[in-house]
């Protein structure tokens, strides 16, 4: 099923990401992931796309498999930076040819180092979109930056560039993450302004673990509120008591974006079926989903 119909048609949805596993070795281990998140009924799972491309056959094959397998409609992200027109455009035949209809297009970090653009690549992810636009009838997504993109001189020119990104066919946008929801709540007010009107998907990450979350941050420019700093000061070194704190915090969050009207939640969930069982749980009514 196409993303932007569910969106249509349900008053909330909660989706989940998963990441598709780097050495083939892992490779089953990441599907009983995705089978785990799958059981929870989430509307949708996304399966990321390597930053050098080298992931795309298992990125393909793992939304495959959750869509005909695990009866979960999936969304395969594609990035362009890594690659030449011609790879980009192979990955979307076998995008296509797998059965998946959703598409969460991408520009991809720059590699260190790098000479890019060199021809033959596309340079943001407007020019992916429209490549995929022209190509067929998928439903695409994008991503979008409460906090503006790292690499933008203001938060204003990143929201033009984000509405050409959207002119170009883009159906639905998914939020970088975030830890302060009065930053989203001021993006969703100037994307509005800026006639940005397609549904914008909330980019949740319940955090288990301190280190890794402060690595994140530091290369995507997440601010972290005092609030979330002290949890991480006082459970950081606790495992257990930061699982525990982190699934609060994500659900807290989660609750006052529904309250507040955001129609979308998308759980960044690092390929933990245990953790979105739980924020299911916490949420199963505040998410009407007593039965699912
Ligand atoms: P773009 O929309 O192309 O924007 C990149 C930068 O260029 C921005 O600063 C923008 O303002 C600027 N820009 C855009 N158009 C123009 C223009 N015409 N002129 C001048 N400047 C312009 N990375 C992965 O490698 N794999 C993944 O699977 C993945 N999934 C992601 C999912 C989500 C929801 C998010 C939020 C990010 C994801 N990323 C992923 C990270 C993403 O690839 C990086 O943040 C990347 O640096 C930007 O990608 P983009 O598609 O937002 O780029």
């Amino acid at each position: 099923m196409k993303i932007r119909d569910i969106l249509k048609e349900k008053p909330v949805t909660i989706s989940c990401e998963i990441f598709p596993p780097k050495k083939d070795a892992d490779f089953e281990g990441v599907v009983a992931a995705a089978r785990g998140i799958a059981a929870l009924h989430p509307d949708f799972i996304s399966v990321t796309y390597g930053a050098s491309g080298g992931t795309s056959q298992n990125t393909v094959k793992i939304a495959s498999m959750i869509q005909q397998e695990m009866g979960v409609t999936s969304i395969a992200h594609l990035t362009c930076a890594s690659s030449t027109r011609e790879q980009v455009r192979e990955v979307i035949g076998e995008i296509r040819s797998a059965g998946v209809e959703n598409i969460l297009a991408l520009r991809g970090d720059i590699p260190t180092g790098a000479d890019f653009p060199v021809p033959n690549q596309f340079r943001y992810a407007s020019e992916l979109i429209a490549e995929i636009r022209a190509g067929g009838d998928f439903c695409i997504g994008g991503a979008c930056y409460p906090e503006g993109h790292v690499e933008c001189a203001s938060r204003e020119e990143d929201l033009d560039h984000l509405k050409a990104k959207v002119d170009m066919g883009c159906d639905f946008l998914t939020t970088q993450m975030f830890f302060d929801n009065s930053l989203l709540y001021r993006f969703l007010y100037r994307a509005m302004a800026h006639g940005i009107t397609v549904p914008v998907l909330a980019g949740i990450m319940p955090v288990t673990n301190s280190k890794q979350i402060r690595r994140i941050t530091q290369l995507s420019g997440t601010q972290l509120p005092m609030r979330f700093l002290t949890m991480l000061d006082k459970f950081g070194d606790n495992p257990a008591a930061m699982k525990q704190a982190g699934i609060a915090y994500a659900t807290e969050q989660i609750i006052d974006l529904i309250s507040n009207g955001v129609r979308g939640i998308h759980l960044y969930t690092m390929n933990k079926p245990d953790i979105a069982a739980a924020i299911f749980q916490n949420l199963s009514h505040v998410l009407g989903r007593e039965e699912a």
